[in-house]
Order: C-alpha cells, then sequence, then structure tokens
C-alpha cells in the first residue's frame, strides 16, 4: 500500500492532466526501428508468459499457441467513461432479464422478423416450447459483455462519453485474454520508463467473477455429483480460462468439454428431465458455441439445442435471454417510452438512454425517410442483422447497395439500422500478423462483463466482472479478435 508522501504524490500527479496528454505516441519515447523490434519480441514474450495467447492449429501435441493480437501500449481512457459503463452493467443486466421474461413485449419485438429470419425463427420455436411446457428449472444464469465505443463530448477529444454497440447474452468472449493483458502493458510502460500507479492500469477481474457465477449456478444445482458441461468449438481458448477459475475456487466440480457433434450422440434424459451426458448428470450449460446459423448445419442441432433447453439443467444463457441479445431487442429498447416499461428509476433511465445512438427498424410507416438517409450517406450506419459473432454487419458501398435491393421487401425487417459511433480516435501500434507495427491511428471498444442469477422471485446474483478493451485502426469496419482485426488492450487512465 502506499505512505502518505506517496499517496500525496499520486494525487498531485493525477490532478495534473497535462503530464499524460503527450504520451499518446508511443508514451512520450520515440522507438527507433531496433528499439521496435525488441520492445515487440520481449512484450509479446510477456503477453505468452501471461496467458495472452490464441490456440492455432492441432499438433501431434494437440494444441499450438501464438501470442494473441495485442496493441503495444495501454490505450488512453478517461477514468469517468470506465466509471460509467461499469456502474451501468447491473441496470442493464436487469433490464435484460426483464425483457427476457415479458412474453408479449417479446412477441411484439419479434413477431415482423419471423417469417424472414429462417436461423433466429428456429430460436424462437425453441423459446415458444419450453415457454409452453413452463421451465424445468427456474434459476436463470448469464453471463453478458456490454460493448460501448467511446465518442468525443468536446472538440479536443478530452471529455468523452461511452455508446454502447451491442450487449453478449450469449458466449461473451475474450475475458482470459483481458485479464492477461493488464501485466503486459505494466511491463511495456516499464520499458519505455514511463511512470505510472497501479490504478492507473487497473485490475482486471472478469475471471474471478464469471467462474464465481459458474460456482453459484452450480451450487443451486444442488447435487454435488453433476457436472458443468462446456459447450464449445474447437479452437477457442476462452472457456479453458473459466475452468481454471472454478478449479481455483472448488476442485470439487468437474467441468466437462462437449461439442454438437459429441452431444448429438452422447447427451440422454433421465426422470425429471435430468440432462445427461456421458453417464453423467449435468448441473450448469455453459454455451460458447450455438450462435451461429453455421453451427446448425441440419435439423439434429436444433433438435439437440431443444433438448438441452428443456432440460432441468441450468442454463448459461437461457435461450429467451439469449434471444433478448438480439439487436433487433437493444433497436426496440431505444424507442420512446420502453425502458420506461421494465425500469422505475428515472436516473437509471437517463443514464442507460445516454449510452444510445441511433437505431431504427426498416418497415415502419416512416422507415422510407430514414433508409433514404442511409443509402445517400452511408458512411454514417452500420446495418445489422439479428447475428452474433463478428463479420455480419454492413458498412458503407455494401450497406448502400443491399438497403437499394431490400428497401420494399419483407426481409427489411430482418435488419436494424443503427447509426455508426464517431469512436474518439488515438493512436497505438497493433502487433498483428499482416500489419506493420507503425503508431497508427486506431479506435477502441471497451466491454464490461456481468454476472446476473436470478429465480423468478429474486434476484439471486447481479453483479459487473471487470473489462475488455479492443482496440483496430480506424479504418476496419469490424473488430473481431479471433479473426485477428482487433488487438487486445488495456486502459490508461487518465
Ligand atoms: P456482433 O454481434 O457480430 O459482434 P456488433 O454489433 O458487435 O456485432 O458489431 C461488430 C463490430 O462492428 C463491432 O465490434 C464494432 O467494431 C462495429 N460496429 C458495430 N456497430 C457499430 C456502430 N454503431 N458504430 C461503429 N462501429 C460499429
Ligand atoms: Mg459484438
Amino acid at each position: 500500500m502506499y505512505s502518505d508522501v506517496q499517496k500525496d504524490d499520486l494525487k498531485r500527479r493525477n490532478a495534473d492532466m497535462s503530464r499524460v496528454k503527450p504520451v499518446e505516441e508511443d508514451y512520450g519515447k520515440p522507438l527507433t526501428p531496433e528499439r521496435l523490434d525488441e520492445m515487440i519480441q520481449r512484450v509479446t514474450g510477456w503477453a505468452l508468459l501471461n496467458g495472452a495467447q490464441r490456440k492455432i492449429t492441432a499438433t501431434e501435441f494437440r494444441e499450438r499457441v501464438e501470442p494473441v493480437a495485442i496493441t503495444l501500449f495501454p490505450s488512453i481512457l478517461p477514468v469517468d467513461v470506465l466509471r460509467k459503463a461499469k456502474s451501468l452493467q447491473t441496470s442493464f443486466q436487469t433490464l435484460i432479464y426483464k425483457v427476457a421474461n415479458d412474453h408479449e413485449f417479446m412477441k411484439e419485438c419479434f413477431s415482423g422478423l419471423l417469417s424472414v429470419d429462417a436461423f433466429t425463427k428456429q430460436l424462437w420455436d425453441i423459446y415458444e416450447t419450453v415457454t409452453n411446457e413452463g421451465p424445468a428449472q427456474e434459476v436463470s444464469f448469464t453471463i453478458t459483455r456490454n460493448d460501448f465505443m467511446m465518442e468525443s463530448t468536446e472538440e479536443d477529444g478530452a471529455k468523452q462519453d461511452c455508446k454502447q454497440v451491442e450487449i453478449n447474452t450469449f458466449a461473451a468472449s475474450g475475458c482470459g485474454v483481458a485479464n492477461s493483458m493488464v501485466d503486459v502493458h505494466r511491463y511495456s510502460l516499464s520499458l519505455q520508463d514511463f511512470p505510472f500507479e497501479e490504478e492507473q492500469l487497473p485490475e482486471n477481474n472478469s475471471i474471478d467473477g464469471l467462474a464465481q457465477g459458474l460456482v453459484k449456478a452450480w451450487q443451486l444445482y444442488k447435487n454435488k455429483r453433476a457436472v458443468i458441461l462446456f459447450v464449445v468449438e474447437p479452437c477457442t481458448p476462452d472457456h479453458r480460462w473459466l475452468e481454471r477459475g472454478v478449479y481455483r475456487l472448488d476442485r470439487s466440480i468437474k467441468v466437462i468439454y462437449r461439442t454438437f457433434p459429441q452431444l448429438i450422440i452422447q447427451m440422454s434424459f433421465g426422470e425429471n428431465r435430468k440432462l445427461i451426458v456421458d453417464g453423467a448428470e449435468v448441473a450448469v450449460v455453459y454455451y460458447r458455441y450455438g450462435y451461429a446459423p453455421k453451427h446448425y448445419p441440419t435439423d439434429a442441432e436444433f433438435k439437440l439445442r431443444l433438448g438441452m433447453e428443456r432440460s432441468r439443467a441450468i442454463k448459461c444463457p437461457t435461450v429467451a435471454v439469449h434471444l433478448a441479445g438480439c439487436k433487433k431487442i437493444q433497436q426496440v429498447l431505444a424507442e420512446p417510452g420502453v425502458l420506461e416499461r421494465f425500469i422505475d428509476d428515472t436516473d437509471v433511465i437517463k443514464d442507460i438512454r445516454s449510452t444510445f445512438v441511433g437505431l431504427y427498424r426498416l418497415d415502419a410507416k416512416d422507415s422510407s425517410k430514414i433508409i433514404t438517409q442511409a443509402i445517400q450517406t452511408p458512411e454514417r450506419f452500420v446495418l445489422k442483422p439479428q447475428r452474433e459473432g463478428g463479420g455480419n454487419n454492413l458498412f458503407g458501398d455494401d450497406l448502400r447497395n443491399y438497403l437499394e435491393k431490400i428497401k420494399e421487401s419483407p426481409e427489411r425487417s430482418a435488419w436494424t439500422l443503427m447509426d455508426r459511433i464517431q469512436a474518439k480516435r488515438h493512436r497505438n501500434r497493433l502487433i498483428r500478423a499482416g500489419l506493420g507495427p507503425e503508431c497508427r491511428n486506431v479506435v477502441s471498444e471497451l466491454g464490461i462483463y456481468g454476472v446476473h442469477i436470478s429465480t423468478p422471485s429474486s434476484v439471486l446474483e447481479n453483479f459487473e466482472s471487470g473489462y475488455l478493451i479492443r482496440t483496430k485502426s480506424e479504418e476496419a469496419n469490424e473488430g473481431g479478435l479471433c479473426e485477428g482485426i482487433s488487438c487486445v488492450d488495456t486502459p490508461f487512465l487518465v
């Protein structure tokens, strides 16, 4: 801990905002090509050491990893922005839970698009089936990641506000590598001899919190022999971080990993809709897979999902919460008066609404006006279908051409139009394959993790659990981590 003298020094330095302003470019110390080369080698080595890595191929040893794409330095972020985004997390989670449990509202939102969006319709049918049957499990367990980009609120960019990109309620990824990065960036700043306070690169605890959520859900199932099932695809290492988090909290809890094809063969049901995989009763299903149409190549996968949803296992998330995370819901929540349906506190409503940018349906009576605007100035908008996982949105000319094509057709109901967030640009070096490490204009996306566990009668857990910052070059439209477009980053708080 700090001595009084150190605390005074810290206060003085934190008060002196000009201290941090000139550091954007390599934190004030120009890098020669040789020095840069050495920095990259040492910092990526540090990243590997800390677990900021991704799996690339299977070999005879089954696993091969490389450092995940990272920024060389942390990105400057006003402390108020992080504070605000974090403070809203529990309200957003309550909101999503309420939406997911409001059948009438869900019907109003989705009715227009089910006939033109086959994948959402399949999920909807599963949702309707379990809703009509009545759930076998009343505990709802959700891990969320609420994503924002930062806009300047003043000319010089010193003040920023966060604007919501989307909230993920299914397979929120990136938590492990995000946790690893704080230490990496503390190291890169030390290599630059740049002084900083611990609090300026805050610890990131997402794994601990999310693992606590998993353990709590497992406890609520009340069978010490039952397992946690991670539904996975072969190449994402996130879940391993979560398994380690669970292991550190309670070694008696067994975690099993299965893919959809394995589950199709191994899954069965016991009495009282118990979910059984390979002879083991499942307490909690954690989905890291199952969000994209390509994960369901045949009816067997939808049947599998229905089976899991119908079962007594606690699902992270339920299909209702999965659907509540759709862009369509985000768009309807931004309509006047809708937040008021779910939230009483006017200050909370105001704060949540302040994070919204314009969101538009394309099938309203007066939609033609906004469609015309988007066709004329596509650079001001993003066009989104009801999909997750990156690479589905349309920008620029693609957006214009597609809107021209669907503007009169029923298919337009499947899409949501959104104002493009004018993300605050800053400078950093992106260390990733196929891109030079020069200092470039970049933009960052801040994700806040959280856990929500509830029964219809009481909220059992609702907390915020750390952050993820992804940074990409300003020209990139989308920013997938898995695709290697975005780089894992940390905030340097000012
Ligand atoms: P997905 O479910 O595929 O992750 P997102 O809504 O998160 O869909 O969009 C993917 C990416 O596209 C985001 O990470 C962000 O980089 C970019 N993006 C999405 N919406 C906006 C927006 N309104 N303004 C600017 N960029 C956006
Ligand atoms: Mg996203």
